[in-house]
């Protein structure tokens, strides 16, 4: 059982029509983890809805999507000579490479197979992309037309960090557009930035959506961990590979659950020093220790790693002999579903 996400697929595939329905232009992003439910699921999910393009993180994800995606791909990291994989993919007709420098331009049009391109244009991100004042050398190699350009991009910074990018948007899609007419593909938009845009640029926009899309809305999404072992202890005994002292009699619950599924190691808590920690000690309490608190929820409380975790399995202490969970529970874990890898994706009816 592992690590196991569970979604009601009915308020799940809600939530993506809603966006689908909100967002002209929609292309799903489905990169790294998956956002939980990894990249095939996602593709899946991508060809139910009817989109034409998906998109993905780096060319090696590609394969992770192609047989379940039958539309065009765009991978997102811009394309680079020499990077694995990256001539390979210029073979593949259904691919749209990122091009975020002149050179690479340059390189791709001296290809001869016309690759399909997204032109990246550089914005307050400073992420990737082309300065305005290199477009002058951009329509020089657009005049030899040995690309085939699917439009410009603009990845904007988090709308909540700028109070709106609609200007900055602009700006530059107006730039581009004054090379070369072409869709404009926009990342962190809202959606009303991208309606007003879309009425006063005259060309065709795309939206690019991950986190609202698959994590948006009130869809209630449950990760759950498996104890696959319990083992009373004394206070004093050395557990662990680090062979901690326990610091009262009661139980180590080993859970499905560790660095490999995205689960870290929190900061310990601010009781760890001072004052504190002495009152704490006096009273027996693992706070007095610098415990980290684990994100394994037993018996209504989070509970205290003993040591940081394993790849694949983690140890937390639960102290006295009331509330050991038994071998195959399943207990709540709290996960980042942007970080975290699953053992399971579990589509409730
Ligand atoms: C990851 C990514 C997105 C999707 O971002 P979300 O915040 O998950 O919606 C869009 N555009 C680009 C270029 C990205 O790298």
């Amino acid at each position: 059982m592992g690590v196991v996400l569970r979604v009601p697929a009915a308020d799940w595939r809600a939530q993506q029509r809603r966006v689908l329905a909100a967002t002209p232009g929609l292309v799903p992003v489905a990169k790294g983890n998956g956002y939980g439910f990894g990249l095939a699921r996602l593709a899946a999910e991508a060809a139910a809805l009817g989109v034409d393009t998906l998109a993905v993180g780096t060319p090696s994800e590609v394969a992770a999507v192609r047989d379940a995606f039958g539309g065009r791909i765009v991978v997102l990291q811009p394309w680079r000579p020499g990077e694995p994989g990256a001539e390979e993919l210029l073979a593949d007709e259904r691919v749209v490479h990122t091009v975020s420098r002149v050179t690479d331009l340059e390189h791709l049009s001296a290809s001869g197979r016309r690759p399909s391109v997204l032109l990246e244009l550089l914005t307050s991100m400073k992420r990737h992309g082309m300065r305005v004042d290199e477009l002058t050398a951009v329509r020089k190699v657009l005049a030899g037309d040995a690309v085939d350009v699917v439009g410009w991009t603009v990845h904007l910074p988090m709308p909540a960090a700028t109070g709106g990018n609609a200007v900055e948007a602009e700006r530059l899609a107006k730039a581009g557009l004054a090379v070369r007419t072409a869709p404009v593909w926009f990342s962190h938009l809202t959606g009303a930035d991208h309606d007003r845009l879309r009425a006063t640029l005259y060309t065709e926009t795309r939206l690019r959506v991950g986190t609202d899309l698959w994590l948006g809305g009130s869809v209630r999404r449950r990760t759950t961990a498996t104890v696959l072992d319990v083992h009373p202890v004394k206070r004093g005994e050395r557990v662990g590979y680090w062979q901690r002292p326990m610091p009262a009699d009661g139980h180590i619950v080993v859970l499905s659950g560790g660095t490999a599924h995205g689960i870290a190691l929190e900061a310990p808590t601010a009781a760890a020093t001072g004052r504190q920690r002495l009152i704490s000690a006096v009273n027996g309490s693992v706070e007095a220790l610098g415990w980290a608190r684990s994100p394994f929820t037993i018996a209504g409380k989070k509970r205290w790693f003993v040591e940081p975790p394993h790849m694949q399995a983690s140890m937390v202490y639960v102290p006295g002999s009331k509330s050991v969970p038994a071998i195959g529970d399943q207990v709540p874990v709290e996960l980042r579903l942007t970080t975290a890898t699953v053992d399971e994706v579990v589509l409730e009816d």
